[in-house]
């Protein structure tokens, strides 16, 4: 591709070379140098991760010609993606749309995701730090990577795209499309879904399955328990493979054209996550998407010791969006809002509980570390910005955020606050309630619904005992079992009065006063990554001085400079980056 924001993209230019005819391209000096390296195993194209976008890069380099090796870190591949909602943010005119007569266009897409104007109810903008060169690219090939998904297997619930789900889709037209789980059992529950819903619930498993069928039948060989630990750069500057660790052996693969980085983010590890955010200490375990897969930054470490840059941080420190998230499940470590681990999981020996999903957040008060309220509890978590959610819209109209109601969603900001004591981080929440409350939400408070071995669930006949018991890893400051008793207390007098004096919760409804009394894990849960390596619009990754790094590619959650919920921009930088390692 010659011009790196080019609308004609690498089709044509790979046409003209005659490489859309099957030939491969003449190799190169990269495949010079890595022949001379003795590997344990050697491709064309290497990918790391077997996620949205690694998956759809190998089979996308594979086509195109390639010889491709994917090395997966877990014993399973899909990463999040296989435990994501399936609901796929790709636009710009695809057939989908055009089904719906909903007019769109890559030019409309890469407007709407580069508006500045749009802001969130909290002030804060969605789009404003979006790298306009990369939109670009994703404006480009968006539809196209919408209908390669659609042949290579991929069944979308028969219905007009739009907004629910996933987010940041801009606020044109609906552009939401939803992977039907269709027969492909899940790895929540280990199962095929409910044949009555299996061709309407929208699910990752739908979307991944589908495509390692499709790179499997295609002849990519994915390596699983394969982690890479560091990548191999020549002195030319090309990166010419990698080293991985298969089951505590060291092993080196030889990448001959390329080296595709799609290992799905960093908000697994702390110290590189609070690059972004300092708030994000060790108490944020929770990670959406684990334990199936971690994100634990060494796609992006291991190409920053080779001299690559990141990018956008912004995308990550900003408060929208479901990076950070109010826990939809409480007293158990993984509580993300939709992600429900279920005991025939292959990974339920890791996630340990179910989780109490809450219904409403009437039922109990959330207390930090000390025991003290801090926030309304039915305050909700961040927001992005979709479609039609600023109404009227007026394209780049600074005006815009005259439309959109100040309304901050301060729940999270509250509980990532901490206790007051000079420390980062806000420690554990801990949702506390009594037997009442139990039976109005219907939960059962035993094993596997609540995890009391790892210290995420408390029971206790008295708040003052609970408070004692409320020993783990994370709480580092006992809780005073005085303070819960006269936070209860308080509390109780609002319920009484009507009125939250505090904390404005509207109308308290319910007393904490019937014993057994819980404590649950209430943690904010961490869920995307939005920042990471500098890339151009060809996904290839940029140093520190803006240049290109020779034969080193990186897309999805690894990738800074794009802030999107993440299915769309994984699976379509993993089509971008696919065909350009390998076409040019
Ligand atoms: C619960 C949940 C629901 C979601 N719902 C949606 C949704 O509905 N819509 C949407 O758009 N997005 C959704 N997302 C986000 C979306 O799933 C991710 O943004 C997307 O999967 C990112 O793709 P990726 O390829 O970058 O990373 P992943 O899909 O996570 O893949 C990364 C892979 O790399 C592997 N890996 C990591 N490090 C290494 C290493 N060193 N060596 C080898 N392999 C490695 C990992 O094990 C993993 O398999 C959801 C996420 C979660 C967790």
């Amino acid at each position: 591709m010659t011009d790196p924001v080019s609308r004609r993209g690498f089709f044509l230019n790979a046409t003209a070379a005659g490489v859309a005819a099957g030939t491969l391209a003449t190799p190169d000096a990269n495949a010079a140098a890595a022949s001379r390296m003795k590997w344990n195993r050697e491709a064309d194209v290497v990918v790391v991760g077997a996620g949205a976008m690694g998956i759809t890069a190998a089979i996308a380099a594979r086509e195109a010609g390639a010889s491709v090796i994917v090395l997966e870190a877990q014993p399973h591949i899909g990463g999040h993606a296989i435990t994501s909602g399936g609901n796929v943010p790709l636009g710009g005119g695809t057939s989908a749309q055009k089904k719906h007569d909903i007019k769109d266009s890559p030019d409309l897409l890469f407007r709407d995701l580069t508006d500045w104007s749009v802001v969130e109810p909290n002030g804060f903008p969605d789009y404003r730090y979006n790298d306009r060169e990369i939109i670009r690219a994703f404006a480009d090939h968006s539809a196209a990577t919408y209908e390669w998904l659609v042949a290579h297997g991929v069944i979308f619930v028969d219905k007009a795209p739009d907004a629910a789900g996933g987010n940041a889709v801009g606020n044109s037209v609906p552009r939401e499309m939803h992977a039907a789980v269709m027969n492909w059992p899940m790895v929540q529950t280990g199962q095929p879904a409910d044949p009555a819903v299996q061709a309407t619930l929208s699910s990752g498993n739908g979307l991944m399955r589908p495509l390692e069928a499709a790179a499997r039948e295609a002849g990519v060989m994915i390596l699983e328990r394969h982690r890479m630990v560091s990548l191999h750069r020549q002195d030319t500057g090309r990166v010419i493979g990698v080293t991985v660790d298969n089951n505590g052996a060291r092993l080196t693969v030889g990448a001959r054209k390329a080296v595709v980085i799609a290992t799905g983010g960093s908000t697994g590890n702390v110290n590189f996550r609070r690059m972004a955010d300092p708030r994000l200490t060790e108490e944020y375990c929770g990670l959406a998407g684990m334990p199936w897969s971690d994100q634990d930054a060494s796609g992006e470490i291991a190409a920053m010791a080779i001299g690559a840059s990141l990018w956008g941080m912004y995308n990550q420190t900003g408060d929208f969006g479901y990076k950070v998230t109010k826990p939809g499940t409480i007293g158990n470590q993984y509580g993300y809002r939709n992600l429900h681990w279920m005991p025939g999981s292959p990974v339920f020996d890791r996630a340990r509980a179910i989780g109490l999903p809450v219904h409403d957040w009437q039922n109990v008060i959330t207390v930090n570390m000390i025991g003290k309220r801090f926030y309304d509890e039915t305050g909700p978590a961040f927001t992005t910005n979709d479609y039609g959610s600023i109404n009227p819209y007026t394209a780049g109209d600074y005006r815009n955020a005259r439309d959109i109601a100040w309304k901050p969603n301060n729940w999270l900001n509250a509980a990532m606050a901490g206790i007051g004591d000079g420390h980062n981080g806000g420690g554990p929440i801990w949702a506390v309630f009594d037997a009442d409350a139990v039976t109005r939400e219907k939960w059962v408070t035993t094993p596997p619904h609540v995890d009391s071995a790892g210290g995420f669930f408390f029971t206790a006949d008295t708040l003052a005992d609970l408070a004692r018991k409320v020993v783990m890893t994370h709480q580092r400051v006992p809780m005073p079992p005085q303070t819960l008793e006269a936070t209860v207390a308080r509390y109780n007098t609002f319920v009484e009065s009507g009125t939250d004096d505090d904390f404005g919760k509207p109308k308290p409804l319910y007393k904490i006063a019937t014993p057994p009394f819980h404590a649950a894990w209430a943690t904010p849960v961490i869920h995307d990554t939005r920042f990471g390596l500098r890339i151009n619009a060809n996904c290839q990754v940029m140093d520190m001085n803006g240049q290109v790094i020779p034969g080193l590619y990186c897309g999805g959650e690894s990738a800074g400079g794009f802030s999107e919920h993440g299915l769309a921009r994984a699976t379509c930088q993993g089509y971008i980056a696919g065909h350009h390692a390998v076409l040019g």
